[in-house]
């Protein structure tokens, strides 16, 4: 699939300011500083997301719109240590709704940080998702910084602490020196022609 149009739609926190569910939808979501937003502007070709932004600041659902075709969805990252408890709970409370309101979520891009093993917010992510069956990939970020054996293992790794099903595809990238992308892309293609 190539990327030909990107237009931001909106910024959201209810349900009922998201944009109508008229097209197939794709969402990513991972922990803070996993290379979310370098991972988004990497695919869509697009400086679109802004890379680190300041934590703690009200975060929001942002929606995209993709070659007229289907919505892209950038979910605000979990895991920010100096988050209080209200807003952690405010955070939940939006993608709770997030995801089980949203009809035409066909996918969600789950990103984890190649170089370490996957936190425990990372698999009680990856529970939820299956409890609500939603359909999802794991996408590793930063594969330029691991050494040959490092790559070697990290799939594998992934595959282990998340407790991954051998049909979860499970992709390795680069944002930085965009490094199969194109395999994201064809699981995102996959999803919406459905
Ligand atoms: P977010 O908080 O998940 O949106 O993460 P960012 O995209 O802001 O990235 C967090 C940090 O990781 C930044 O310093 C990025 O430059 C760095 N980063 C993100 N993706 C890559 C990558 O593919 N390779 C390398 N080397 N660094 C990356």
């Amino acid at each position: 699939m190539k990327i030909k149009k990107v237009e931001f739609i909106k910024s959201a926190v209810k349900p009922e300011d998201y944009p109508p569910p008229d097209k197939p939808e794709v969402a990513i979501v991972g922990r803070s500083n996993v290379g979310k937003s370098s991972l988004i502007n990497s695919l869509l070709n697009k400086k679109i997301a802004k890379v680190s932004a300041t934590p703690g600041k009200t975060r929001l659902i942002n929606f995209f719109k993709i070659n007229d075709n289907f919505y892209f969805v950038d979910l605000p990252g979990y895991g920010y240590a100096s988050v209080s408890k209200a807003e952690r709970k405010k955070w939940q409370k939006m993608m709770d709704l997030y995801f089980q309101t949203r009809e035409n979520l066909k996918l969600v891009i789950l990103l984890v940080d190649s170089r370490h093993k996957p936190t425990n917010l990372d698999f009680i992510m990856k529970e939820y998702l299956e409890a609500l069956e939603i359909p999802y990939i794991v996408v590793g970020t930063k594969l330029d910084k691991l050494n040959q054996s490092e790559k070697a293992k990290a799939k594998k790794i992934i595959k282990e602490v998340l407790e991954l099903d051998d049909t979860i595809p499970v992709i390795l990238t680069s944002a930085k020196e965009k490094i199969n992308l194109d395999q994201v892309l064809f699981y995102v293609n996959q999803a919406i022609s459905n």
